[in-house]
């Protein structure tokens, strides 16, 4: 696979067809990686988001006609990777009317290829000004004389998210050691990043593969919320169940804080980094 990508990157060259349109013509197969190529891109590009709804489950997700037509005209096609985005493997074999397409799988762009990693790497806080660095070198591969415009967009993207930065900073005191719990795995690397002690993993993965724990782990879960032992409740709201509807109740009666947090961008919310900084304000607002 890896072979592969590397031959569609080299096959790019600035004589793709865009003097009609002078748009780069970018398919993100998720939502947030799309809205980083709209900030570096700008002007110059039009980006399709694939995984775009904020109230379904990805894990779920399955490609439709809609999707492969968007592809025929992809220029750029970003995606996830290791297992989050299988379906992206599937597109990849749509052929582009010219021939040429240039792929950033982001899991080998972070170096995490293990099928066993959590594949929620967006929420490394390392992977967008990653992904917002190799965009700069790609759009300037299609489009030479934008350079500076893509290097300007880069600075302005990477002002804002040294605000992310700032702010995992500032909530290290809070958080550092401090026992946690999630619903599904999705803030796992940002939990990471503030120092918490994530516990529940076992149940979480399950929850993620659309399974259901057994009795021992489920029960074990629970118990940390009703002894206390866990202070905060990450709470996914785009992968439920019957399953999570009861970890949440019972959060809300032991008095564990619950914060909501999504796979993709939320309603109304376009920009990657607000969006992260209104998780970690949540998080701020609910630790003494
Ligand atoms: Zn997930």
């Amino acid at each position: 696979m890896k072979k592969y990508i590397l031959g569609l990157v080299l096959l790019v060259c600035s004589s793709l067809a865009l003097a009609k349109s002078n748009e780069i013509n970018v398919v993100a197969a998720e939502n947030f990686y799309g809205s980083v190529a709209n900030v570096i891109g700008g002007k110059y590009v039009h980006v399709e988001s694939i995984l775009n709804n904020p109230d379904a489950d990805p894990h779920l997700f399955t490609t439709s006609a809609k999707t492969s037509k968007a592809m025929t005209n992809a220029q750029v096609f970003i995606f996830n990777g290791v297992d989050y985005d299988p379906w992206s493997k599937t597109l990849l074999n749509t052929k582009n009317k010219d021939g040429k397409r240039s792929v950033i799988e982001v899991s080998q762009l972070m170096n995490i290829t293990s099928k066993d990693a959590n594949p929620h790497l967006w929420y490394n806080p390392q992977t967008f000004p990653t992904l917002a660095k190799k965009l700069v070198v790609t759009f300037t591969e299609i489009m030479p004389a934008e350079k500076a415009y893509f290097e300007s967009n880069l600075q302005n993207f990477l002002k804002e998210h040294q605000k992310v930065l700032a702010k995992i900073e500032q909530l290290k005191s809070k958080t550092k050691g401090v026992t946690v719990t999630a619903t599904e795995p999705v803030f796992g690397y940002m939990a990471d990043a503030l120092g918490f002690d994530m516990v529940g993993k076992d149940v979480q993965w399950t929850i993620m593969n659309d399974a259901d724990p057994s009795a021992k782990a489920l029960a074990e879960y629970q118990n940390n919320i009703k002894d206390g032992k866990v202070k905060v409740l990450f709470y996914n709201s785009q992968v439920t169940d019957p399953v999570t509807t009861n970890i949440q109740d019972l959060a809300k009666k032991n008095n564990v804080p619950v914060v909501g947090v999504t796979e993709t961008l939320p309603k109304g919310v376009t920009d990657v980094n607000t969006w992260f900084l209104s998780e970690l304000d949540a998080i701020d607002k609910v630790l003494k």
